[in-house]
């Protein structure tokens, strides 16, 4: 079977014709509403599911070719066609999930199925109608406005015109005075176009808004949790959560801070000195893709069968694009073609201590997806976001032990950078989920008073960031370049919510690693079966929104913190 799977390279670009996608998705619909009972229906779902499994192994497939090579005019225009047919699908997919889950035998497809499955479905039928159609495409519009803006960044430094991603590079300089003076081009270009991004998010508000009246609610933020399929918590509970966060992790993210500073041996910190972790540099990986994919190779190995076979797969059917260069989309992702069975990972490699980190964080996405490439309820293959996370964290932090291979002597502050950073990034996440509430809970306000409620919560969680000097951001706006709050709305908490499971694997893997990975790869094995608290749940693993399990989980991470000689990395 596996010997049949074509090399990525041989993947023909084929735009599936509309003409043909509707008359097959009718057909498909006409017959399942004759259908009698389970029996009959399993038949058409079975073929319902090979159908949409090439239409989206092709859209896949386009998408991932234009993001490999995206000046190439001729894949440009297929991505744009694939881009129209979108809610098109969308719409068959709610026909085909209204007569099912009205179908007087849905109680026997739920028992070979599983209740989670039309859970799902009435859920998604919750956030769809047809005559929210053309105020999606709208939306739609609006995310590729933010991403033009964006993208199409041009900031004068030092004689040169660089865009985000490189002024990045500058902002985590060695040399203050450097990152001092992105920290002001950076600034700077953020308060020329404070307008127009302003103005497009208060658009996407507006927009968002009038499509949850129209669907009959109150406000986005109920429509919002339903988009992201959440079926098991709601904004309470994630409430409840940032509370336990803020009481437990932000003390001991600041009381990191003020370590770094201290050993930076900086007077009166910006918030763009904490980019330099180290005075001697951060970690260096110890080559380019050639060596850290050899590094990848051995892990992988020597970690266990599964994923010694996994990332064989990988390489030999040639499913990674990693080094950054011309003509590339920013940026790194994990994808999955189900028609090949075949997971695909996208990154930019650019010499830092990221890549390494990709090599484990997407190789955790692509782990997955390889491990539930074959089955049959392609509704379970894909877990919600917050559990995909876990694999991908998790899987970063399976790596700890053999991240000599990528770092050589720098491989312990790899290792505390990473673990501090995974603290410090909870504030941060739980600072973007708390100011999207509160903007959707207020859609009137204005940009100045979105603005001020940022900077009220960025003061209240992550009080350590100052902008002296930095007029734009210290006037609540570092939100502005936080391309999830415009493009995927209530997304960010998810990666905090996996990160606080992925540190009881850390913590796990280092009392009996045999035991942690044997719950690990049981996990893995579980897809999109559950949702995440039950997912939690039968793995044992503590449920973040539960009072009290932040605190836990904490406690040994300050131990292994305080395991690390700090002086020897300066
Ligand atoms: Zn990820």
């Amino acid at each position: 079977m596996k010997k049949e799977t074509p090399n990525f390279n041989d993947y023909p670009i084929r735009v599936p014709s509309i003409k043909t996608i509707d008359a097959k998705a009718n057909a498909l619909l006409d017959e399942l509403k004759k259908v009698k009972d389970a029996q009959e229906a399993k038949v058409v779902i079975r073929k319902w599911n090979r159908f949409f499994q090439k239409v989206e192994t092709e859209i896949g497939v386009i998408s991932v070719k234009y993001t490999l090579d995206i000046n190439n005019p001729k894949i440009k225009k297929a991505q744009d066609k694939c881009d129209e047919m979108r809610p098109l699908i969308a719409n068959y997919y709610n026909a085909y999930q209204k007569i099912l889950t009205s179908a007087p035998y849905r109680k026997s497809l739920e028992k070979a199925f599983g209740e989670y499955l039309f859970k799902m479905y009435d859920a998604s039928l919750k956030g769809f109608d047809e005559k929210i159609i053309p105020d999606l495409i709208k939306e739609n519009k609006l995310v590729s406005e933010y991403d033009a803006v964006m993208g199409g960044a041009q900031i004068p430094f030092r004689g040169e015109t660089l865009n985000l991603s490189q002024l990045g590079k500058h902002l985590s300089s060695a040399d203050r005075e450097e990152r001092k003076e992105a920290a002001i081009a950076l600034d700077k270009w953020l308060g020329e176009h404070d307008e127009t991004i302003g103005n497009i998010y208060d658009q996407m508000v507006k927009i968002r808004t009038e499509i949850a009246r129209k669907l009959g609610y109150e406000n986005y933020v109920e429509l919002g949790y339903i988009f992201m399929g959440r079926t098991d918590y709601n904004a309470k509970d994630v409430a409840n959560y940032r509370a336990q966060i803020s009481r437990e992790i932000v003390p001991v993210a600041q009381k990191l801070y003020k370590d770094q500073v201290k050993s930076l041996g900086i007077q009166n910190p910006q918030y763009f000195d904490y980019a330099l972790r180290f005075k001697s540099g951060n970690a260096k990986p110890l080559g380019d893709e050639k060596v850290l994919v050899k590094a990848a190779r051995e892990m992988y190995e020597e970690m266990s069968p599964e994923t010694h076979e996994f990332f064989e797969f990988m390489l030999s059917h040639n499913l990674m694009d990693l080094t950054a260069r011309k003509g590339k989309q920013p940026g790194g992702y994990c994808t999955f073609f189900p028609l090949y069975k075949s997971p695909f990972i996208f990154s930019n490699f650019n010499g830092t201590e990221g890549d390494a980190n990709v090599l484990c964080h997407e190789g955790g996405h692509a782990f997955q997806a390889y491990l539930c490439a074959n089955f049959k309820i392609p509704e379970y293959m894909n877990p919600t976001m917050e559990s995909c996370e876990i694999h991908s964290m998790s899987m970063e932090f399976f790596a700890w032990p053999y991240i000599d291979k990528f770092f050589g002597d720098d491989a312990d502050k790899y290792r505390f950078a990473h673990l501090s950073d995974a603290i410090e990034f909870l504030p941060y996440g739980i600072t973007v989920d708390e100011f999207q509430h509160w903007v959707y809970e207020h859609p009137e306000a204005t940009h100045e008073e979105r603005c001020q409620v940022w900077k009220e919560i960025e003061n209240r969680y992550t009080p350590h960031k100052k902008y002296d000097e930095l007029p734009t951001l210290n006037s609540g706006r570092y939100w502005l370049r936080q391309g999830h709050i415009f493009s995927s709305p209530f997304y960010y908490i998810d990666y905090t919510l996996a990160q606080v499971v992925a540190f009881q694997f850390l913590v796990e893997d280092r009392i009996n690693h045999e035991k942690a990975w044997e719950k690990y790869l049981k996990m893995t094995k579980c897809g999109g079966k559950y949702p995440f608290t039950e997912l939690l749940r039968r793995n044992h693993l503590r449920n973040p929104f539960e009072e009290g399990n932040i605190a836990k989980v904490i406690k040994p991470l300050k131990r292994i913190l305080a395991s690390f000689d700090t002086e020897k990395f300066n």
